[in-house]
């Protein structure tokens, strides 16, 4: 593994950007926001007119996996001066910190509406193959370890109880007057994903983180995969 200038660790493969994983995920069948590339400040203006505010930048790089953890992620913004301003900032904040990493631009997409912040993770075992993770989003996952797994092909029984066995499954259940989250949707993704991975041997890993999950839908707010350095199938 070398160490990105961010801190994070490189792994042998190739990471998709937030867009080609996204890209990856819709035709899979998930929502997405999706994001467009800016390489300009009026650029990125001209996207988030066109998708309608308020709106969320984020770096794209191959070098800076943890967007946040680099200060590369802005959200909430919610007019023409307040995006060209983050633009520039995120660039300067770029060129001084981190004046080494390749960037290909900057991202312009949609801000989801909070939901319930779940994770769908996958990581291909050399031994038992895809092992496909849920989790609740957070200090859950993180501090809790609060997570389930199962091996791929999963199956709808096996989908099911990937929900229901978390220890934090009440705050899907509407937690303190919260509307109840739409775990139909959630069990259909695990199954989409499930389907994905076991389509695409080429890929290693991937990490939905967060998806936000509504009483009805849900939408993957950032994605990264993994891949092999062989090409996809599908
Ligand atoms: P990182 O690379 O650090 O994981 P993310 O893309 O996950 O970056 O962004 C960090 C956080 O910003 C997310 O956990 C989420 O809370 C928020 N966020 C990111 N994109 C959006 C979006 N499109 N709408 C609403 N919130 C978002
Ligand atoms: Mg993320």
């Amino acid at each position: 593994m070398t160490r990105t200038p961010n801190g994070s660790c490189q792994k042998p493969g190739k990471f998709l950007n937030e867009i080609e994983s996204k890209q990856l995920l819709k035709q899979a069948g998930l929502t997405v926001t999706e994001p467009f590339l800016a390489n300009s400040d009026s650029e990125a203006v001209a996207i988030a007119c066109s998708l309608g505010y308020p709106v969320v930048l984020k770096v794209v790089s191959p070098d800076i996996i943890h967007k946040s953890d680099a200060g590369c992620v802005i959200t909430r913004l919610t007019d023409p001066e307040g995006v060209r301003h983050a633009y520039n900032n995120m660039m300067s904040n770029l060129r001084q910190n981190y004046p080494e990493v390749a960037i290909d631009g900057i991202s312009v997409q949609s801000q989801a509406p909070r939901g319930v912040e779940v994770i769908i993770g996958m990581i291909r075992d050399i031994q038992f193959g895809p092992a496909i993770m849920f989790g609740l989003g957070g200090v859950w996952v993180e501090l809790l370890k609060d997570f389930s797994l199962r091996i791929a092909p999963l199956y709808e029984e096996d989908a099911s109880e990937m929900i229901h066995e978390l220890k934090g499954f009440k705050l899907l259940q509407g937690y303190r007057g919260q509307p109840a989250a739409d775990t139909e949707i959630i069990e259909d993704w695990l199954l989409k994903v499930s389907e994905l991975v076991m389509l695409n041997p080429s890929i290693k890993e991937l990490d939905i983180n967060p998806v936000f999950v509504y009483p009805n839908g849900a939408v993957a707010v950032d994605a990264r995969v993994l891949l092999e350095d062989t090409p996809l199938i599908a």
